[in-house]
């Protein structure tokens, strides 16, 4: 196997772009995607102050490590999610990481800071794990951005997250999801502007990224994300992709091209109804957001035990 560019010996074939790749132009393509889909969307500008969520898999550890090769300013971002040893042992490759390379991380704690950890929220919340999980993390980097002036989140969802995103949206007919499932959401609302610089490229060249630039990050799955309902549409995803290379791609993008601008509407008439949370201040439709609702039912003293706070 010969590499497209330099006829060199190849380390990895990427089938969607029918072509074949030495390490060298491996991790040019990489960068050159990222590249590419940061102009394509102007995600981001030269002053702009990045904050980088990351999990200590080897997305997000990618998208930081490219972002700072193209020259971006970049810190990151580890929320401890208080999910046993998946937690301990993902916010360490975090942290090895930032620290080998002399970067800033910046750490929040779900159960020091909030007294609650992921599968309790859930449990006291009748949420699937996940969907705790996320809500939470979108407030906590909302936050972590608000208050340490950075101008944007960046996150390392890749093209095989983002279309199982979308072919999940769409199997459910998610309007006003469909609506928002941009790789690129401006600021308002006094919410950080969020950007996906992964969208053109895969989890199978992550991984090999990863390995080619000597980034250790966890291997394992949480354990929460097991039967969840992502996993299967990926796997059906992939089951499409290996029989037509591309499709994942012609789906995702595809959709942005012809089909997100449709839903525009639906998800703007969300945005109408926004006003602040009675508790924390952030845009919400209710009174009180989905992140305080979930801190009041995972903190709560049942009352049988007579000391409810
Ligand atoms: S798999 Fe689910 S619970 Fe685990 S980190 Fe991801 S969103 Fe959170
Ligand atoms: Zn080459
Ligand atoms: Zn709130």
């Amino acid at each position: 196997m010969k590499c497209t560019v330099c006829k060199g010996p190849a380390v990895i074939d990427v089938r969607r772009h029918n072509a074949n790749f030495c390490a060298e132009h491996f991790l040019r393509l990489c960068r050159d995607q990222v590249a590419r889909a940061i102009k394509d969307f102007d995600m981001l500008g030269r002053s702009d102050r990045v904050l980088v969520a990351v999990s200590g898999g080897k997305d997000s550890l990618a998208v930081w490590d490219i972002l700072l090769g193209l020259g971006y300013q970049v810190d990151g971002l580890y929320v401890g999610l208080g999910i046993g040893d998946y937690s301990d042992s993902s916010g360490g490759f975090a942290r090895a990481f930032a620290t080998e390379r002399g970067l800033h991380l910046v750490e929040v704690d779900l159960p020091t800071d909030h007294g609650f950890d992921i599968p309790t929220g859930a449990r006291a919340a009748k949420r699937v794990p996940c969907s705790a999980c996320g809500l939470s993390k979108r407030h906590l980097f909302d936050e972590a951005a608000r208050s340490g002036g950075y101008d944007v989140v960046a996150t390392g969802h890749n093209l095989d997250d983002e279309a199982a995103v979308l072919f999940g949206n769409v199997l459910h007919w998610q309007a006003d999801y469909l609506g928002r499932q941009l790789p690129v959401l401006p600021a308002r609302h006094g919410f950080p502007k969020k950007v996906k610089p992964l969208v053109r490229l895969g989890e199978r060249e992550m991984a090999a990224y990863c390995v080619l630039r000597g980034i250790d990050y966890i291997v394992e799955e949480c354990p929460m994300a097991a039967g969840n309902k992502h996993l299967g549409y990926k796997e059906a995803l992939n089951a499409i992709e290996a029989q037509s290379p591309g499709s994942k791609h012609d789906f995702y993008f595809g959709f942005l091209d012809r089909g997100s601008h449709r839903f525009t509407p639906d998800a703007e008439v969300e945005q109408r109804d926004l006003g602040p949370c009675e508790r924390c201040g952030v845009p919400t439709t209710g009174e009180v957001c989905a992140f305080c609702k979930l801190v009041a039912r995972a903190t709560a003293v049942p009352v049988e035990l007579g000391r409810r706070t």
